[in-house]
């Protein structure tokens, strides 16, 4: 009965485990498998991991906020992207001990229409999901620019995945760019040059107005863009709401969820997984 699950604080409001149940009875596992949520805060997280690994009951678990740090570290064996990233999403019991792996690039780079490759590319946001944005995007090739409201988390992403880029030996073409605040909004900068935007910060996640926090205009995209909204809730988020007014092609955080879960789920049991079942399952 291999059980798996989602290990987060808080992990509540996940759709990973409605998203994943629904693949393992399409693959005709339902019976045997099954994927739950774990709550636990960052203090309990190792000896939880531990503990679940150690019981031999689990086959493997996803990881999200707060301890995909955490997760890499705990480790015995870890995915070239994991060491790359610094950072691990999906985590596999074996007989050789916890390995950890990251789909959360993979995951966002099955979610476009194409390889980045060639494209400029902006991310917004410097958290976690920002730096897994900024190396999916750099390592396929992309030209990228960061933003974050705190410019010095961004200067620390570009030169952490700098760092990283040098040591797998990895060409990565990436810099900051700041925008000078204006009253009561983020300030602005010229959307319309970028091929694909990224949004990874939380906002749009507690309702605010994406145009009051990033540096964007409302009037700003264009047909042929990219945009990306990694926050998942109100659909179609305002962001992304916006750019499909103005003609470009939008991915929303569930879909890039989906493509996640699904990598992660191949990792765990070997068999292709039934995207079109998830992406049902987590617009439920
Ligand atoms: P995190 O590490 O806590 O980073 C949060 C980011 O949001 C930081 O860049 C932060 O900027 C920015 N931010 C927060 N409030 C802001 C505001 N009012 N104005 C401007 N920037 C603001 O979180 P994370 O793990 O990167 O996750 C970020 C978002 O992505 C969350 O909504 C999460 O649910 C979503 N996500 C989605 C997926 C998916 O599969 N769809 C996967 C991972 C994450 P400062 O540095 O200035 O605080």
């Amino acid at each position: 009965m291999p059980r798996l699950a989602v290990i987060g604080f808080p992990v509540g409001h996940s759709r990973s485990p409605a998203m994943q149940n629904a693949a393992l009875a399409e693959l005709g596992l339902g019976e045997g498998w099954s994927y739950g949520a774990v709550e636990v805060p960052p203090e309990g997280f190792e000896a939880t991991v531990r503990e679940i690994a150690a019981s031999g009951e689990y086959a493997g678990a996803n990881v999200t906020v707060p301890h995909k740090l955490a997760a890499l570290a705990l480790a015995d064996t870890a995915s070239k992207t994991a060491r790359e990233i610094g950072a691990a999403n999906t985590l596999t019991f074996g007989r050789d001990g916890i390995q950890a792996d990251n789909t959360d690039a993979g995951g966002l780079l099955a979610a476009l229409p194409g390889t980045p490759s060639g494209l400029r590319a902006l991310v917004l946001g410097a958290g976690g999901a920002g730096l897994a944005a900024v190396w999916a995007l750099g390592e396929a090739g992309a030209s990228v620019e960061i933003w974050n409201r705190t410019p010095a988390r961004a200067q620390t992403v570009q030169v952490e995945v700098t760092a990283r880029a040098e040591e797998f030996q990895v060409e990565i073409e990436v810099r900051t760019i700041e925008v000078e605040p204006q009253e009561g909004a983020a300030g602005r900068l010229d959307q319309r040059g970028y091929e694909l935007i990224v949004n990874t910060t939380a906002v749009g996640l507690r309702g605010e107005d994406p145009f009051a926090h990033l540096p964007l205009d409302r009037h700003g995209f264009r047909p042929g863009q990219v945009v990306v909204d990694m926050v998942y809730g109100e659909e179609p988020s305002p962001l992304l709401g916006a750019a499909a007014e103005a003609g470009a092609r939008t991915i929303d955080g569930l879909e890039v969820l989906v493509q996640q879960g699904a990598l992660s789920l191949e990792i765990w049991t070997g068999r292709e997984a039934p995207i079109a079942t998830m992406r049902a399952a987590a617009r439920g």
